[in-house]
């Protein structure tokens, strides 16, 4: 199929196509606050509804936390699937007051929507969806088999879709994935995320004594909070920067030494 046909079928919808992405942006889908529940799984059922608007088969996952909008097009017969995460909730808005235009009212100036969620992620998950829709509408039918995994707690830590994703494994099964939820360099240049980091966060509260110690007699001798705090911290690296926690890269694969070349390579590349 030409290009010009995609086009066409974009400028044919494009007026519905940005009312149903200003739709979705009103949700206040902050899924961090429970004072905003009803509005995030209100959220979640429009989503599972545009969708199954668009051809797909649609399911709604409950979780002990926010729903998971699950969507398969899966009609092509011994045929790769591919699966594509993202998710539909959003940051908290605060401080309001420096906003230019209200989170919850999707705004255009100088050609880019301003409103939570409209880069992360409501933004590329409706940019996707769109592509899937004009990728059935002009194609009919798919040589590939798709599902669309799109959760509610990822800015708390997806505690609720952890637990789903283990109830579902079979549901999940795929070839390939795909986690629509990065950016790209600049608008010029596409790019396809091989590779994602993962982050820990903890609260350390360390007690020292609650009587006064006169340093004259006890310093030194007596351990104290900072220093075990220090020592904790220094034992977290070796000095050449390997994280030293025991385990830590047990489930880590070696790169390959193509792998190891191709990445040195990209890494210095010029743009
Ligand atoms: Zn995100």
């Amino acid at each position: 199929m030409s290009l010009s046909a995609w086009e066409n079928w974009f400028s044919n919808h494009r007026e519905k196509i940005f009312q149903d992405f200003f739709h979705f942006l009103t949700f206040k889908s902050i899924g961090t606050d429970p004072t905003f529940d009803r509005d995030t799984k209100a959220c979640a059922s429009w989503l599972a509804e545009y969708l199954k608007e668009c051809g797909m088969e649609t399911a709604l996952w409950e979780t002990s936390g926010q729903p998971v909008v699950f969507a398969t097009h899966c009609k092509a017969e011994n045929r790769p699937t591919l699966l594509v995460y993202q998710h539909y909730d959003v940051q908290p808005v605060d401080p309001l007051e420096l906003w230019e235009s209200d989170p919850f009212e999707p705004t255009v100036r100088d050609g880019k929507v301003y409103a939570r969620g409209a880069q992360d992620n409501k933004g590329q998950c409706f940019y996707s969806i769109t592509a899937i829709k004009a990728l059935l509408e002009l194609c009919g039918e798919l040589n590939f088999n798709l599902k669309l995994f799109i959760e509610g707690e990822e800015e708390r830590g997806s505690e609720g879709t952890r637990a789903a994703i283990e109830a579902k494994k079979e549901e999940l099964k795929c070839d390939y994935m795909l986690a629509i939820d990065s950016t790209i360099p600049d608008a010029e240049t596409p790019a396809i995320t091989l590779g994602l980091r993962g982050i820990i966060t903890m609260e350390i509260t360390c007690k020292g004594a609650d009587v006064d110690m006169h340093s004259g007699a006890l310093g030194g001798v007596a351990y104290n909070p900072i220093r075990a705090l220090a020592t904790a911290l220094s034992t977290c690296w070796n000095s050449s920067g390997k994280v030293a926690i025991p385990h830590f890269y047990d489930a880590v694969e070696e790169m390959s030494e193509d792998e190891a070349k191709n990445f040195v390579l990209e890494m210095t590349k010029k743009r």
